[in-house]
């Protein structure tokens, strides 16, 4: 049988969310130490580890048929890759830097400037964009440190806490574009491994599904159930189990994370008590 080769970062921030989110989907792979592949030995996908900025290139000459990567490192490469799925983690802007000493008023001040860094053509896209002219020092990596030894006026790299520009004595003053992990295919998917990538996509979207929501159970006066139904519809309707003492029930559902914190103070309103808030692995509808 045919199988998907799936590209994932080897070392860096999006290796163990993708792994995990691999784990989360129900295939199991070995992730120990320092392997390069891997074969699950219960879904037919084999897991490559590379460097990110390789995954792009990777994905679209068909090496790889699938691979989990920044946006920032594709829209970079200019990759002939398709899309399939923003996962949502490793949020993160492209910024313009620099020393917290320098005035800096507006984007003209980056005129006739030197920038490091390792995004050049995301950063070139914008100088043209702002009809800026400055001088691009491309480098792979510590960007950071650029204005400090002297190479650079300013910076532009990847912010994520913001500790890092901090760290360097460094202040963000334009953010010019915002990223996080893909899901990005080949333009060259046989059938087959469109298949088995249909199959993967469908276990990913019940993992997004169920990270989105909390399984919630509370225990309410039998008076109160109704107006606590109101506000906590859940997925076709919530569960109502009696107590063992009289004039009390259990009601359990599911919510949006979100919805959860603005309703806390309403259910205690209604006599809620006893609330747990608990994980949910996956959710197939
Ligand atoms: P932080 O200190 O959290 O703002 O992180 C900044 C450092 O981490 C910089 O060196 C960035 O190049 C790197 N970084 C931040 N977010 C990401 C990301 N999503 N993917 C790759 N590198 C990142």
């Amino acid at each position: 049988m045919e199988r998907l080769r799936l590209a994932i970062q080897k070392k860096g921030r999006l290796n163990e969310k993708s792994i995990e989110l691999i784990k989360k989907c129900g295939i199991k792979i070995n992730s120990s130490g320092n392997i390069l592949s891997t074969s699950s030995e219960n879904f037919p996908i084999d897991v490559l580890f590379l460097r990110d900025d390789d995954i792009p290139g990777y994905i679209a000459d068909g090496v790889a048929d699938i691979g989990i990567v920044g946006q920032n490192e594709i829209d970079e490469h200019g990759a002939n890759v398709k899309i399939i799925e923003n996962l949502g983690f490793a949020k993160c802007r492209l910024s313009i830097a620099v020393p917290r000493d320098t005035t800096y008023r507006n984007i003209n001040d980056l005129q006739g400037k030197t920038i490091a860094t390792s995004y050049p053509n995301i950063l070139q896209a914008y100088l043209d964009k702002n009809n800026l002219n400055a001088e691009i020092h491309t480098i792979s990596g510590s960007v950071e440190i650029a204005p400090a030894i002297g190479l650079t006026d300013a910076i532009c790299d990847l912010v994520s806490t913001g500790s890092t520009l901090l760290f360097n004595g460094l202040i963000e003053v334009e953010e010019i574009y915002t990223s996080a992990a893909v899901l990005a295919a080949t333009p060259f998917l046989t059938e087959n491994k469109q298949r088995i990538v249909d199959k993967f996509m469908q276990r990913i979207s019940s993992v997004k599904h169920a990270n989105a929501y909390k399984y919630i159970l509370l225990n309410a006066p039998n008076k109160k159930i109704k107006d606590i139904i109101k506000i906590l519809p859940g997925i076709k309707s919530p569960t109502v189990m009696p107590l063992a003492i009289d004039g009390w029930s259990s009601i359990h559902t599911v919510i949006p994370e979100d919805a959860f914190w603005e309703k806390i103070n309403e259910l205690k309103q209604y006599g809620a008590e006893g609330i747990l808030v608990t994980p949910i692995e996956k959710i197939i509808e």
